[in-house]
């Protein structure tokens, strides 16, 4: 093993989902600068591989191809990671994708492409991973959401739905799987400058955003991953079922 951290069989094992690229990327590399070992799973095994071998100290990383919405890959990607590493501490069901468009022309397939990647695959990550954590005395998830799913707003009808379904998921998930020593918890990210964003945000977008984000910028992936670090934490030990907004006070703001 090379690189700034030894790694044991007790050294803590974290899985991201769509983790190539990124806040899926940035939380990856949170995880690796904070001495654990990290699963990353993404559904584009072009962008996944280098990237997992350019995380510092890639000796810790493994990267599985693996499309989230899909129950059987993800089965089987779970079952390599704990096959790999040997336990599961932590997971961040981050993978997602955007189609941003009015109601009247959001096709029946993408509005199922959304809420299969974005709802589908939190509840199977978390169906496959929970049952490693529990041999292991617990653990902690965190589902990556959205501001579009705390307020509804135009464009949004799947992608705003999703994430607001993903908020009540965490919530049942932290009633259900806290009894058994597994916290979660959600992040509501405003406005991240990425690949999605740069996809979906039309100049018109970024210009309302910067009205009403009083920080008056979009945020950065290790400004998301470095929330989410601290909700998977010992620091957040007593933290369950909780929706952290990391949008420079957009929520606040009303
Ligand atoms: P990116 O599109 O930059 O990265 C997402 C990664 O997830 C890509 O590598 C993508 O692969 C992968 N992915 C997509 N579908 C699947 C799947 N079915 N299975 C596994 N991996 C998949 O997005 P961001 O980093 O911007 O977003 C990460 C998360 O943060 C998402 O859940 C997003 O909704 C959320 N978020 C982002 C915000 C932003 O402004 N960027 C704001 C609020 C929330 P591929 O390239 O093939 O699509």
């Amino acid at each position: 093993m090379t690189g700034t951290h030894s790694a044991n069989s007790s050294t803590p094992v974290a899985v991201v989902t769509g983790g190539a690229r990124g806040i899926g990327l940035a939380i990856g590399q949170w995880f690796l600068s904070n001495g654990y070992r990290v699963a990353l799973l993404d559904i584009d095994a072009d962008t996944l591989m280098p990237a997992a071998a350019r995380l510092q100290d890639a000796g810790r990383v493994l990267a599985v191809h693996c499309d989230v919405s899909d129950p059987a890959q993800v089965q089987s990607a779970i079952e390599k990671v704990e096959a790999h590493f040997g336990r599961i501490d932590s997971l961040v069901n981050n993978a997602g994708i955007a189609v941003f468009k009015p109601i009247g022309a959001t096709t029946f397939e993408e509005w199922r492409r959304v809420l299969a990647t974005n709802l589908d695959g939190a509840f199977l990550c978390t169906q496959a991973c929970a049952p490693i954590m529990v041999r292991t005395g617990g653990g902690s998830i965190v589902n990556i959401a959205s501001i579009s799913g705390l307020r509804a707003s135009t464009l949004r009808v799947a992608y705003g739905t999703s994430k607001a379904a993903l908020i009540h998921l965490t919530k049942q998930q932290a009633v259900e799987l806290g009894t058994v020593g597994i916290r979660v918890n959600a992040i509501a990210p405003g406005p991240v400058e990425t690949e999605m964003a740069k996809l979906v945000h039309s100049v018109a977008i970024r210009s309302d955003y910067h009205d009403v984000i009083p920080l008056e910028r979009y945020g950065t992936p290790e400004e998301i991953a470095s929330a989410t670090g601290f909700l998977c934490s010992k620091a957040a030990s007593y933290v369950n079922g909780q929706v952290l907004a990391v949008d420079g006070g957009f929520d606040a703001a009303g």
